[in-house]
């Protein structure tokens, strides 16, 4: 694949183990990896100029969570055709509400994933949103 083809993806997540795992699975499958273990971090990535194509992010992080960072980057109108994915804990119905409220392009649900069904859902996500 091109360097200038591949899909550029931000994971924020402050597991780092599972930061790693997503990483190493994208990168293999072709994608231009990027990762922060914050919102804060993310934020000041954006900020600075990156443009993921897609972007993942744990909801429940210390601090500003994912849900807040992805309400930011939006009121700061920062990359607006991102395809953003939320990774959501098992049985968490409030997060998945307030995801669903927000209108992100999909969710999927942490405990129930090993990374190749990640890779599968997300790009099933972004497939879903380009139609
Ligand atoms: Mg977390």
């Amino acid at each position: 694949m091109a360097e200038s083809s591949q899909k550029k993806i931000l994971f924020i997540d402050d597991d780092k183990f599972l930061l790693d795992m997503y990483a190493l699975k994208f990168t293999k499958a072709g994608y231009d990896v990027k990762t922060a273990d914050s919102t804060d971090v993310a934020l000041k990535m954006v900020r600075d100029g990156y443009t993921p194509d897609i972007l993942l992010s744990d909801i429940v992080m210390p601090g500003m969570d994912g849900l807040d960072l992805v309400a930011a980057l939006r009121k700061e109108k920062l990359i607006p055709a991102a395809v953003v994915v939320m990774l959501t804990n098992q049985g968490a119905s409030e997060d998945i509400s307030r995801a669903q409220k927000m209108g992100v392009d999909g969710y999927i649900v942490k405990a129930t994933t090993v990374p190749s069904e990640v890779l599968a859902e997300v790009e099933k996500i972004a497939k879903s949103k380009k139609t």
